[in-house]
């Protein structure tokens, strides 16, 4: 089957190292296999992602040599489809209001911590409701967010990259929102939602979104859409232990774009990916032919100015 490989950028602000090297990475796997990439900005809080932050990740995509075969695909654009998704959860009796708030989400007697996620498991309070409780919930100008009941069942993958995950969604999870009270849509909704609509066979991105995978999967499978196969890659921290962030202004694309040349700066990254046994000027169309998933490290990768000579 032809592979559809994705760059998937959040544009909440300038596009950091980390970004990058997750972007070459899905680029690459691509691209090696003679695949297609598409280019999808997950502007969902449009508040938070204005269109200079979109364009801006654009153009450090292309002066990084990073090309997509596609219009870009933006997530604020598309609200009704991912509301005709959830008619089709709604009518296989899937969802539920829940009206709690996020004090009363932290204080539920029954919840236990999701081992890999900070969230704590859904104690499923607002499952049962009836329908007169809603109403007078609704009559006191509560509005609920959108639910989906999981199974009490595992959901295994073999990540491409890091081997065998699993979770037993309904212990491990909970029940997950899919539209917030506010009318969010959840990035687990629009993520699965749109991977199906543009074709996208292969997943590359930061081990930090394995444990939602399990989700997706079963998102996925409710709503009657092919699992992709999934690539998970190891993060880039800091000296001091964090993971790199848009915090770290300094290490910010636009802020490296006046210091380094692309080739530099990619040379780099493939280095950090094990594609390169020191940094050396390259750019990513010459990564393709010698791209091998076996070269890159499976452990997160300390950054230090340092590499950057
Ligand atoms: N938009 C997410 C990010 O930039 C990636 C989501 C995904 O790859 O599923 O971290």
């Amino acid at each position: 089957m032809p592979v559809t490989g994705r760059l998937a950028p959040s544009p909440s602000g300038e596009m950091h190292l980390g970004n990058a090297f997750a972007a070459l990475l899905a680029w690459l796997s691509a691209r090696a296999q003679g695949g297609q990439v598409v280019l999808r900005l997950e502007d969902l809080d449009l508040p938070r992602c204005p269109a200079r932050f979109s364009q801006g990740v654009m153009e450090d995509f292309r002066w990084l040599g990073l090309d997509w075969d596609n219009d870009p695909v933006y997530q604020s654009q598309r609200f009704g489809y991912y509301e005709d998704c959830l008619s089709r959860l709604a009518a296989q009796g899937l969802l539920y209001p829940c009206y709690c708030t996020r004090r009363e989400l932290h204080a539920a007697p029954t919840e236990a911590s999701a081992p890999h996620t900070a969230a704590p498991v859904y104690s499923g309070r607002c499952r049962t409701l009836s329908d007169a409780q809603r109403a007078a919930l609704e009559l006191q100008g509560r509005r609920g967010a959108l639910r989906l009941r999981v199974p009490d069942k595992v959901y295994a993958l073999t990540d491409g990259h890091l081997g065998p995950y699993r979770a037993n969604l309904a212990q491990e999870v909970g029940d997950f929102i899919l539209r917030r009270s506010d009318g969010l849509y959840a990035y687990q909704l629009a993520v699965v939602a749109d991977d199906a609509a543009m074709g996208v066979t292969e997943v590359v991105r930061g081990r930090d979104l394995l444990p939602s995978t399990p989700q997706q999967l079963y998102l996925q499978e409710v709503l009657g859409f092919p699992h992709p196969s999934y690539c998970h890659l190891p993060l880039l921290l800091a000296p001091d232990g964090r993971r790199l962030s848009k915090r770290e202004g300094d290490l910010s694309l636009r802020a490296l774009r006046k210091r380094y040349p692309p080739t530099e700066l990619v040379g780099v990254l493939a280095c950090w990916a094990g594609l390169l046994d020191k940094p050396a000027p390259v750019t990513p169309r010459e990564l393709v032919p010698s791209f091998s998933w076996d070269r890159v490290p499976t452990e997160d990768i300390t950054v230090t100015e340092l590499s950057l000579s």
